[in-house]
């Protein structure tokens, strides 16, 4: 399975944030959007950064006056990337040698979706079921189901 597969089920929006804007509108945009993560983009919708609860939450716990902090000062600016034709095990090596859950997805330098450590159970999830449907299917000598 490919990133590109993830990216056909889930679609290819990703939420964005300027590093201009302050911590309170990214966390008020997670809020809204229910995700857990912002790419944080530029002109011309350039990635140069992400942002995500957990830098939220580390930063809060440092200073009351978190709320108006720029953006900017508290994202990740190394961002590591993905590209919809790498494996799944790529993106989920990527996640676990670095500690992160999420992966945005590049295409042609423009961002054509992210993959959560969410989807990648999701999709893991749904071939362990297909196996098992075929692992019955064996079992019960109905094979091919
Ligand atoms: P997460 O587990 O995704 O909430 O992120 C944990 C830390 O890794 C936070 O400091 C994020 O800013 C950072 N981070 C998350 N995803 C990425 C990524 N794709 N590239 C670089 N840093 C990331």
């Amino acid at each position: 399975m490919k990133a590109s597969d993830i990216l056909k089920e889930k679609g290819s929006m990703v939420r964005t944030i300027s590093p201009d804007k302050t911590v309170i509108q990214a966390l008020q945009s997670m809020i809204e959007n229910k995700v857990g993560s912002l790419v944080v983009t530029e002109r011309g919708n350039t990635p140069v950064g992400i942002i995500t609860e957990r830098d939220i939450l580390r930063h809060a716990g440092r200073t009351d006056a978190w709320k108006e902090t720029s953006i900017s000062k508290i994202m990740t600016k190394n961002l590591i990337i993905g590209f919809p034709g790498d494996d799944i095990e790529v993106i989920m090596a990527l996640m676990t040698q670095n500690r992160f859950r999420h992966v945005p997805i590049l295409q042609d330098k423009k961002l054509a979706g992210i993959i959560s450590i969410g989807d990648i159970v999701k999709a893991k999830l749904k071939d362990v079921k297909a196996e098992n449907r075929y692992l019955n299917a064996y079992i019960m000598g109905k094979y091919p189901a």
